[in-house]
């Protein structure tokens, strides 16, 4: 009964992928660009930029730059300051249309198209469940039952999103339903990233916001980014994972590795199920390899839900994107791709 305990490293930085950014170039002549990496909290994590150029200042500048677009994001999307964009809307559930700014209105119309195509594995509106949990993780308690039962009654779906693309307006059709983007401005964020050290002139470089991560044009002399998917089970058999490599994609990893909760011997994720408002409890992880990064952060969400079955064959059918499954049976562990998975994976 006394054996509750929070799962370790929660909130800690380097969620589920190690990044193995290439160091060293093959070969006498080095090439003219250094790599330079940056470090900065945001978003409750730890967002660091690995890029090349031959410049310091030029590196330094166009790091800044890319850093202050998270920044930005982070204050439009946060569900923790009821300042922020996303929090205005939500003051506004069932009342009139907002105008919003194009990220949110992105972000939403991505959420929106996730949800539909995830079968709601991927809802958005789960915010008042995920606050919830939220708290159950601090205390190491389950939701207290009505609570739990009244959040989900405010967790509507994203039919009840209303877009429109002309007026750039979202407005949200029942009156308390709240928003967490928390399954997906992560990969967004990045991405975003990315796209800022583009216009500062640097197009080698790799962003990653703990295990979601978009990356440009390959290092000096590489292929790609070489990224190690960091295992399942990395507490019991210290098996390393594979490893991907990767230009001008985006890869993401969800699962309970790092966030979950423990009570009374069962663990929960920090992922949860919309159909029992319950963290999942099989022990999962999904890495989704996708063209952005806001689709490699919501399909790894969706599909941890949905399961190896559905989750790997929603993943292929998006185009561009693979998918890695891993899951703990009572047989052991249980390791599934997509088709497209292997073209990534190091040999
Ligand atoms: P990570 O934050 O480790 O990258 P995810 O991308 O899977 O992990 O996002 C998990 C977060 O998404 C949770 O902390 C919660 O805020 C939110 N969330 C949990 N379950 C769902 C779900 N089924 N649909 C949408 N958002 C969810
Ligand atoms: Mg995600």
């Amino acid at each position: 009964m006394e054996a509750r305990r929070v799962g370790a490293a929660v909130g800690l930085v380097l969620v589920l992928v190690l990044v193995l950014a290439g160091s060293g170039h093959p070969g006498e002549a080095p090439p003219p660009s250094r790599r330079f990496e940056f470090a900065e909290p945001h978003m409750g994590t730890e967002f660091r930029i690995v890029l090349y150029t031959a410049d310091e200042a030029v590196a330094s500048r166009a790091s800044r730059a890319a850093f202050a677009r998270i920044k930005a994001l982070d204050a439009a999307l946060t569900d923790y300051d009821p300042e922020s964009e996303l929090m205005r809307l939500c003051a506004r559930a069932g009342g009139p249309a907002l105008a919003v700014s194009p990220d949110l209105y992105r972000i939403l119309d991505r959420a929106k198209a996730l949800y539909d195509r995830s079968d709601g594995a991927l809802d958005v509106t789960l915010a008042p469940v995920v606050r919830l949990w939220r708290r159950a993780r601090r205390e190491r308690k389950r939701p207290d039952p009505a609570l739990l039962e009244q959040a989900r009654g405010l967790a509507v779906g994203c039919g009840a999103i209303e877009l429109d693309p002309s007026a750039r307006t979202a407005r949200l059709l029942r009156p308390r339903m709240k928003i967490d983007l928390g399954a997906i401005a992560k990969g967004y964020a990045s991405g975003e990233a990315i796209a800022v050290l583009k216009q500062q002139g640097i197009a080698s470089a790799l962003v990653a916001g703990s295990g979601d991560i978009v990356v440009s044009g390959p290092p000096p002399g590489r292929d790609g980014w070489t990224i190690a998917v960091a295992p399942l089970l990395r507490e019991s058999d210290g098996k390393p994972g594979p490893t991907i490599t990767l230009r001008d994609a985006a890869v993401s990893t969800s699962g309970d590795a790092e966030q979950f909760v423990e009570i009374d011997g069962v663990r929960y994720s920090h992922v949860l199920d919309p159909k029992t408002g319950l963290g999942l409890t099989e022990r999962r992880s999904v890495t989704v390899i996708a063209p952005d990064g806001a689709t490699a952060d919501g399909l790894d969400t969706a599909a941890c839900v949905l399961g190896p079955d559905r989750g790997l064959a929603l993943i292929e059918s998006t185009p561009g994107a693979a998918g890695l499954f891993v899951r703990l049976t009572p047989q052991g562990q249980e390791v599934r791709q997509t088709r497209g998975w292997g073209r990534h994976q190091s040999p």
